[in-house]
């Protein structure tokens, strides 16, 4: 097989590689991209489109059945719901086929090669791909290491048997009867909150001593509540111990407490994720690493000169839209444009029930870094698009500098506040300050009056509240 020379080469076509790949093919430089697996990476095939088809396809038939309970009252009746999973996982997998087509046509168009198989370094210029049809030498001046991320195993749970990743979860021919959920994180609380309302008994096993730690206590109450209503079993500050001799069930412990056998069905182990630095050919580098993930400064270098690396590999916040805004300015900075960091927020969205939005600081911790702050909130029970559409938990609230009322972070949870998260990002990324979003006209009736009154209360005249 001959090899291949270019400008650029990226290591994994996940959204911080596949973009990253994109745009330098689209500045014109000569740019290959190696994945072993599926382009789109875990996001598109495993990851934030599956599981969020589901969350989608649960919420549905959720509705449906509690309409043929008798508990609907905008009128409408049903008979008996039923969900056939089989098929709701080939619709899913029907919407990321239809991604990761548009992601190989993406990258077509953009001239950028693509070659299938394992990629390993041999020297830091140089990188041999095991394809389908031989060793496939690829030497680069510039390359990106972009090989994401993969579930973390806890010792004494392995995966296997009943014991099972976020992948099998979101491949599951039959809804399980008793789900236990290890971790009360994103995925455990997203697909934990799916699998209730397509019928399974969940329990959510978390370490810490509240869900959602990585959110302030505020944000996720109404999560917590839903979770109760939905009939989901929630057990905090108690560890998993593994499984029990005889088959079928989960032993957990609070500290030193007796241990406590829960049966289930399948075990979904949800306990974070780690920056997949194996595999690759590490060895051959003298790669600076950060902890568990590969070191980098603001331009997404490594140790190595031309050696970058970006997305999961390089640690938290595990993120797709981080990975895309890295990869982007990556392959600027590969085209010779003056790129670096310059991004004021990574908004955060939980797709739970409700959801979680969360954009720059929250009051705490603006005020640990020392800020005065003035801090505006406003419930969705008194904003009429939420109130007519039957969910009007949560709020939106909005956190500024007290002495130029300069936004520092604003936050949500609610029905469908993932929308919010562009405004809220913008926002910040603009530098508004409270009167700037108190004087722009916001659309009747719509989520985003909630973030106009949380500003118009920050600043001490609120109308609706
Ligand atoms: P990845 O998407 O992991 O892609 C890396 C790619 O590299 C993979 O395709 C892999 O096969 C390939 N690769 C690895 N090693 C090699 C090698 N040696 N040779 C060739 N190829 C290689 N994030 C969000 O922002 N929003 C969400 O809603 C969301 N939901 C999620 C739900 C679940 C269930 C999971 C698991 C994750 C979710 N995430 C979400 C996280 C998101 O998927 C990741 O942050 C994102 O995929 C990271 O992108 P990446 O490009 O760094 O890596
Ligand atoms: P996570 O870090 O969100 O949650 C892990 C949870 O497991 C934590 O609450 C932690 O306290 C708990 N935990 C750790 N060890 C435990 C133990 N031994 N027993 C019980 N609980 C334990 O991790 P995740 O849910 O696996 O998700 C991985 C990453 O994927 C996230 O950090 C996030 O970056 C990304 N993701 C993002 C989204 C989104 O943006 N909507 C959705 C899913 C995943």
């Amino acid at each position: 097989m001959k090899d291949i020379a270019c400008k650029l080469l990226v290591i994994g076509a996940g959204p911080g590689g596949y973009v990253c790949a994109i745009r330098a093919g689209q500045l014109g430089v000569d740019t290959v991209i190696v994945e072993s697996k599926r382009l789109g990476g875990t996001c598109l095939t495993v990851g934030c489109i599956p599981s969020k088809a589901i969350i989608h396809a649960a919420e549905e038939f959720h509705k449906a059945r509690e309409s043929a309970a008798g508990a609907n009252p905008l009128g409408i009746t049903l008979s008996d719901p039923q969900i056939d999973l089989t098929k709701t996982m080939a619709w899913k997998d029907g919407a990321v086929g239809r991604l990761t087509s548009g992601v190989a046509g993406l990258l077509k168009k953009a001239k950028v090669k693509i070659v299938e198989g394992v990629a390993r370094f041999t020297d830091g210029k140089t990188v041999a791909v095991e394809t389908e049809t031989g060793l496939q030498i690829i030497r680069a001046e510039a390359i990106v290491i972009a090989t994401g991320s993969a579930p973390v195993a806890l010792p004494s749970l392995p995966f296997g048997g009943p014991v099972i990743t976020s992948t099998q979860a979101l491949a599951l021919a039959e809804v399980p009867g008793r789900l236990i959920v290890v971790g009360g994180g994103y995925i455990g609380l997203e697909l934990g909150t799916a699998f209730a309302k397509l019928g399974s008994a969940v329990t959510i096993v978390e370490a810490e001593s509240r869900l959602l730690p990585l959110y302030d206590a505020e944000l996720t109450r109404p999560v917590t509540k839903r979770l109760g209503e939905l009939g989901v079993k929630v057990l905090t500050g108690v560890q998993a111990k593994g499984l029990a001799a005889k088959g079928g069930a989960l032993l957990v412990a609070k500290g030193d407490d007796k241990e406590l056998r829960l049966d289930a069905d399948k075990i979904l182990v949800t306990v974070g994720r780690r920056p997949l630095v194996d595999g690759w050919g590490r060895d051959e580098l003298a790669l600076d690493m950060d902890g568990r993930s590969v070191r980098i400064d603001e331009q997404c270098r490594t140790s190595m000169r031309g050696i970058y690396a970006i997305g999961d590999v390089t640690g938290e916040p595990m993120l797709a839209h981080r990975a895309m805004a890295q990869g982007e300015m990556v392959a600027e900075f590969v085209a010779g444009h003056k790129r670096g960091w310059d991004k004021r927020a990574i908004p955060a969205v939980c797709f739970t029930d409700p959801e979680i939005v969360s954009v720059g600081l929250s009051p705490e911790a603006a005020r640990r870094g020392g800020a005065e702050v003035l801090v505006g909130q406003f419930r969705f029970s008194a904003n009429g698009r939420a109130m007519t559409k039957l969910d009007d938990d949560g709020f939106t609230r909005v956190v500024a500098r007290a002495d130029n009322h300069l936004l520092l972070g604003v936050q949500a949870v609610g029905h469908d506040v993932s929308e919010l998260a562009a405004a809220f990002a913008l926002a910040l990324e603009m530098g508004a300050r409270l009167e700037d979003v108190a004087g722009t006209i916001h659309a009747h009736p719509t989520l985003g009056e909630a973030f106009h009154e949380a500003a118009l209360k920050a600043l001490g005249r609120a109308l609706h509240g």
